[in-house]
């Protein structure tokens, strides 16, 4: 009889894992003169299933259709990766825990908190996870008076007043607006349509702005409007053409034109031209002819911008029609004199002769308004004279004058 030691070979029949138990296999063999002998009666053991591990789990947040929140923790098993998911509800409570909320509702002005804290039940231990959730402000609910109808708060207002300034070149802002209750961060909006859809900044030419202001907490001012007007022409000269009145102005900038009007009283005044030119200074009053009568004129400044704006009115301007006159007849008289005929304007206050020989300098010589004829003496013998007359009007120590007549020529022989 004689004891070999066996070599015993461990072998894994079946893997232990999370679940199911494991199997081992033990074979005994050994050598005995050159020969191999193994066993045939095996030893198996069983080996237990080790269980899951699980660590923290990880949670994830959602609401039901009713706005309860619900929080699923997902469990993860570290070795076989089996995955346990336990949800929690908000108003339900279960075997697999719950959702204690704590809510702070919003306000009118202040936002809301809702804390969520989530007991999670599994396998024995309890595991914790909070959520907080921010609830936005309500904002006022103002009913038709302008009051909240939830906290009782009086709505802010916001009044501009539409404002009429003349172009100065240079970019024109709207007043600030009048405002009631308590507002803050005012934003002024310049439009150039009544819908307010074509934003721009602050306008300069002529035309009409529509302008409103908002403020925080939704409060939004009426629109008011902001007109440039062009600037006021002065008109220079109203004065008597051969056959008509003209009138003539200082042009402004930024003007496409000008209205003229004209009066026979110095009160009621009629628009009876529009000059289309920038660039205009003077109208001819082809109506104005009678004889005598008092013409007033008053020129407005229009401007085509976003829509057509017009200045104020002008100063008027006076002027008095005078005819012209004709010398009917210019003789040489002896003594060096010459002698002027004409026909009397019954309208006038006197007249004017004018003379001028060679490049001499002219002058001038008056006559009453009843008078038909002068003598002018004292010219020189050879000399050729050209001589021309007008009549004037002097109202309220200012003198009207017609148009010079045609000048005539009387050469001086004696
Ligand atoms: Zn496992
Ligand atoms: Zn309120």
């Amino acid at each position: 009889m004689e004891d070999v030691d066996c070599t015993i070979t461990p072998e894994t029949t079946k893997a232990v894992t999370c679940e199911e138990d494991g199997e081992i296999v033990y074979t005994a063999s050994c050598e005995f003169e050159g020969k191999t002998y193994t066993n045939s009666d095996t030893y198996k053991e069983a080996v237990k299933a080790t269980g899951h591990k699980y660590g923290k789990p990880s949670y994830s947040w959602s609401k039901d259709d009713k706005g309860n929140m619900i929080c699923a923790a997902t469990f993860t098993c570290e070795k076989c990766k089996k995955v346990e998911i336990v949800p929690v509800k908000e108003n339900a409570t279960t075997d697999n825990g719950t959702i204690i909320a704590e809510k702070v509702e919003p306000t009118c002005t202040e936002d809301g908190t809702y804390t969520y804290k989530a007991v999670v039940k599994f396998q024995g231990e309890s595991y914790t996870e909070t959520k907080v959730e921010t609830v936005k402000k309500t904002g006022h609910k103002y009913d038709n008076n302008g009051i909240c109808t939830v906290c009782g708060h009086k709505r802010p207002t916001i009044t501009l007043t539409s404002k009429k300034e003349v172009y100065t070149g240079k970019s024109i802002s709207i007043d600030a607006p009048k405002v009631v209750g308590d507002v803050k961060d005012l934003k002024y909006s310049y439009y150039s349509d009544n819908a307010c859809k074509n934003e721009i900044s602050e306008p300069t030419d002529p035309g009409v702005y529509y302008v409103k202001v908002t403020a925080d907490a939704g409060v939004t001012s009426n629109i008011a409007t902001l007109t440039i007007v062009p600037q006021t022409a002065k008109i220079t000269t109203v004065a008597n053409a051969t056959s008509y009145m003209t009138v003539s102005w200082n042009k402004v900038n930024k003007a496409s034109g000008y209205y003229v009007y004209r009066s026979t009283n110095g009160k009621k005044f009629t628009k009876i031209a529009t000059v289309k030119s920038a660039n205009a200074a003077k109208y001819s009053d082809k109506k104005a002819t009678k004889n005598g009568q008092k013409y007033v004129y008053k020129v407005v400044t229009y401007y085509n911008g976003n829509q057509t704006v017009s200045s104020a009115y002008s100063a008027a301007k006076t002027g008095y029609r005078l005819s012209t006159m004709k010398v009917s007849s210019l003789t040489n008289k002896k003594g060096k004199k010459a002698y002027i005929k004409w026909k009397k304007n019954s309208k006038s206050t006197g007249y004017q002769i004018k003379y001028v020989t060679g490049k001499s300098k002219a002058k001038t010589v008056k006559a009453s308004s009843k008078a038909k004829t002068k003598t002018i003496s004292k010219l020189k013998k050879g000399k050729t004279y050209k001589v021309r007359i007008r009549s004037y009007k002097k109202v309220s120590n200012v003198t009207y004058y017609s148009a010079w007549s045609k000048q005539k020529s009387v050469k001086i022989k004696k």
